[in-house]
């Protein structure tokens, strides 16, 4: 049987979106910024806060896949699904800021940082909804933090289990028993 249990209601995210947005206008401000979103789970979490965002902001789709596609567990491969359209050496003058719901391992970060590193940014970030520091296997630092949290499985909130939960309109963790 699967349990849903609230653990950031809409009003608790929309309270900690409004925090970060402020932190990354104030970084960003006159600079040219590239926001590129981890597909598919941080759908939700990267358009809410694009439209917080004040300033001119061009926006970009990765996709890697990391999770085996049906598991709660990640696997140490991560492949590239979909890259943005810049190629090697064609962000210069741009800074990146990756948009990812959860950073948990840290290897799907860690393969998006090096592959971007190529393109040439001014600059590359990363903001997570969620950060759980308590899983982390490589070094990866998540520049902007919606959550800590050591450990849990969660879904909702543009996160699934097996393509589903995306829908809910807050963050619950889920157990299976
Ligand atoms: P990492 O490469 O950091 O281990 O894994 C990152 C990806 O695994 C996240 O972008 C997310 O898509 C998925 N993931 C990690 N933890 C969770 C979780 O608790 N719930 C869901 N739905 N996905 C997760
Ligand atoms: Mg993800």
């Amino acid at each position: 049987m699967a349990t849903l249990t609230l653990l950031f209601s809409k009003e608790e995210i929309d309270t900690r979106l409004d925090a970060l947005a402020k932190e990354i206008n104030a970084e960003y401000a006159g600079k040219e910024l590239v926001l590129v979103c981890v597909l598919k789970g941080a759908i939700v979490f990267f358009s809410e806060l694009l439209r917080r965002l004040d300033f001119d902001v061009e926006v970009g789709f990765v996709r890697v896949a990391s999770y085996g596609l049906h598991g709660m567990e990640s696997s140490n491969q991560v492949q590239l699904l979909q890259d943005i359209e810049y190629g090697e050496g064609e962000l210069a003058g741009k800074h990146v800021l990756f948009v990812e719901d959860i950073v948990d391992t840290g290897q799907s970060m860690q393969h998006l940082f090096a592959h971007f590193a190529k393109k040439k940014p001014e600059s590359i970030k990363l903001v997570g909804l969620v950060d759980k520091y308590g899983r982390r296997q490589v070094e990866i630092h998540t520049d902007f933090v919606g959550f800590r949290m050591e450990d849990a499985f969660v879904v909702g909130y543009g996160m699934d289990y097996m393509e589903r939960y995306r829908n809910l309109p807050a963050v619950y963790t889920l157990s299976l028993d």
